[in-house]
């Protein structure tokens, strides 16, 4: 992830983690797992692979025989939380519409959307350095003062022209040093979103990651506009 959004080392894995929206080492590794049932189900699999696998359910319902295992025998805790055990004990517990899909392709994406925070469109949009700056504002650790007094970075947090917390919102739409800038910006983003016209202000939270009322190609637009302001602004936030 660090790679990929180029933030700093130290940057909270959590933001990182929402920003990027991935899911889990361990909600992949199941998804592999219980992909592999779902082949046995559809008959995709080997059969002498899956010798013993077949604990289908003797369920008297035509549907829970179809979709689902009996749970594996066992004996001991440590064979319960083994592999097969396990990934049936998973699959069991599966929503119906997830269990019941017959396509590999729609089981895997429903199941992705289901369990996973759903992925961050635009962390990686735009030219390498300005999206690296822009993730960087995003996940709380930029070279705006602010965050570096915040990681004991910097002796201060504040802007040096104006002599008060350079924040990000401050950066974007209250430092006097990049008015002309700022201009264009709000005169370009009242294209796509009207709400400026009434404050003559874009919020912080859409600076950051776009707006959820607009259409997607909509906040890669906006994006361009912020990513021009970040490039012109010559601060390398
Ligand atoms: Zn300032």
């Amino acid at each position: 992830m660090h790679i990929v959004t180029g933030a700093k080392k130290l940057t909270s894995h959590d933001l990182l983690k929402k920003d990027t929206g991935w899911p889990e080492l361990s909600t992949r590794r199941e998804l592999q797992q219980l992909s592999i049932l779902h082949k046995v189900i559809h008959n995709q699999f080997p059969s002498y692979l899956v010798n013993d696998l077949p604990y289908m359910s003797d369920s008297n319902n035509r549907i829970e025989r179809k979709y689902r295992f009996n749970p594996a025998p066992y004996n001991h805790a440590f064979y319960r939380d083994s592999v097969i055990p396990s990934m049936i004990r998973n699959w069991n517990k599966l929503p119906n519409e997830i269990r019941t899909n017959t396509t590999l392709k729609e089981f895997k994406y429903l199941y992705k959307n289901n369990f996973s925070t759903s992925p961050y469109p635009l962390y990686d949009y735009g030219r390498r350095l300005t999206q690296m700056s822009h993730t960087r504002i995003r996940v709380q650790f930029s070279n705006l003062n602010q965050h570096l007094y915040d990681h004991g970075l910097s002796n201060s947090p504040n802007c040096i022209h104006c002599a008060v917390p350079e924040t990000p919102i401050h950066y974007f739409m209250e430092c006097a040093r990049y008015q002309n800038i700022r201009t264009q910006m709000i005169n370009e983003g009242m294209a796509i979103l009207p709400s400026i016209n009434r404050t003559g202000r874009i919020p912080l939270k859409t600076l950051l990651h776009g707006s959820d009322k607009l259409p997607y190609p909509d906040n890669v637009k906006l994006f361009d506009i912020i990513h021009t302001y970040i490039r012109k602004s010559g601060r390398n936030p």
